[in-house]
């Protein structure tokens, strides 16, 4: 147990959007924390200036070219790790108490599990490593004796809605999804959509890859799967709930038919704060309820014709093993081709449901890391295969 009155906090992902919101709230005097260690992929500018403003003791690049950029700018006194263990030997040699894992994509996998085996507190966005490994994941924390709080804004608002509840009292779980981009999109509009629009979430202002997750609605589908993993709920337990105010961050229904609701201005800083300082609850200067932001709150089912990606969800769930794994490879690959030009907004979700429908479902569940990592390369050369096929037969 570490006795320092202020929180020592390793941040995973510092240069991205939920490193930067992370680091800003911890800008704050008041806050009662302090960086122990920040790891980013490339950006070595925005690292450098980190580091003059936090003292970061430790920290990680996982390009060498932009460590040996970083490094003439470093002071003696602080540890530069890089390469492509650097974020793994950065977890082992900070001394922190909670870490916030804000790496996207299957990227953060392996400093998941590091995290998980030490044994701390375990704020974690990458949600990723939940929907390729969650069992394995969840297994980690509880024999290391770790805590796993979601950064995820509506798993962080159920975790709050289950304080102090008992989790065999859940009739079911609402997760709110905003709608995204294309809530009152038709099927014929969406298949050929630009990026323009694509980027342009109405309420949350995320990274790239998890926008357009939240334009497909694959996010959500992601989500659910976080949710059964870290709640241990099935699918007759989960409701999607489209709201597109994005204030209420989710619900859980009991089985009383009483139901709580957690509410906020979509900010992840609201959600990174309670994680943070779980299990506290610590002053912020984050905005609360606005009468005139919270006068209308609207909800509606979703469209499972127009957002095929909601079955694959629930279908990953009900299949466990490494469908989830391979959800995620297929989006990472189908994501970064329509990013590159080369496919259509419609042919993202398809081609992961080619992958899911070609996934051998006769294997025994992945009991290793390594076992999971070989799925996500089947995953991804068949999801690449794919991309190419269709590439080659428009050109
Ligand atoms: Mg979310």
């Amino acid at each position: 147990m570490n006795n320092d009155p202020v929180k020592p906090i390793l941040v995973l992902g510092s240069t991205g959007s939920i490193g930067t919101q992370t680091l800003d709230l911890m800008s704050d005097p008041a806050s009662g924390l302090r960086v122990a260690g920040l790891a980013a992929n490339s950006s070595w500018e925005l690292l450098r200036d980190q580091v003059a403003q936090t003292g970061a003791p430790f920290v990680a690049l996982s390009d060498p070219a932009a460590a040996d950029a970083l490094r003439p700018h470093l002071s003696p006194e602080t540890t530069l790790f890089s390469g492509p263990e650097a974020q793994l030997e950065l977890i082992a040699a900070a001394d922190y108490e909670v870490a916030v894992h804000g790496v996207m994509g299957r990227a953060g996998l392996e400093a998941s599990f590091a995290l998980c085996k030490a044994g701390k507190t375990l704020a974690l966005a990458n949600k990723e490593s939940l929907v390729i490994a969650g069992d394995l994941l969840i297994d980690a924390i509880a024999e290391h004796g770790g805590r796993l709080i979601p950064v995820d804004s509506e798993h962080s608002a159920i975790e709050q809605c289950l304080r102090g509840e008992d989790l065999a009292c859940i009739r079911k779980v609402l997760l709110t999804a905003s709608g995204g981009p294309f809530r009152e999109t038709s099927l014929a509009d969406m298949e050929n959509a630009s990026q323009e629009k694509a980027l342009a979430h109405p309420t949350w202002n995320m990274g790239p890859r998890i926008t357009i997750g939240s334009a497909t609605l694959i996010n959500k589908a992601f989500e659910i799967i976080e949710l059964h993993h870290l709640f241990g709920l099935d699918r007759d337990r989960m409701e999607v709930v489209v709201h597109p105010q994005s204030l209420v961050h989710s619900m859980v229904e009991f089985v009383d038919g009483s139901v709580i609701a957690q509410m906020g201005p979509p900010d992840m800083r609201g959600t990174i704060h309670y994680a943070l300082h779980h299990p506290d609850r610590q002053p912020s200067k984050l905005a609360g309820f606005d009468l005139q932001q919270f006068s209308q709150l609207t909800f509606e089912a979703p469209d499972f014709e127009r957002f095929p990606s909601l079955e694959l969800g629930f279908r990953c769930v009900e299949e466990g093993g490494t469908s989830g794994c391979c959800l995620n490879a297929a989006d990472e690959v189908a994501v970064g081709a329509y990013l590159a030009g080369t496919i259509p907004f419609g042919d993202i979700v398809r081609i992961s449901q080619q992958v899911l429908d070609e996934r051998p479902t006769n294997q025994p569940d992945p009991g290793t890391l390594s076992e999971v990592l070989e799925a996500d390369r089947w995953a991804r050369s068949l999801a690449e295969g794919i991309v190419a096929s269709k590439t080659a037969s428009t050109t």
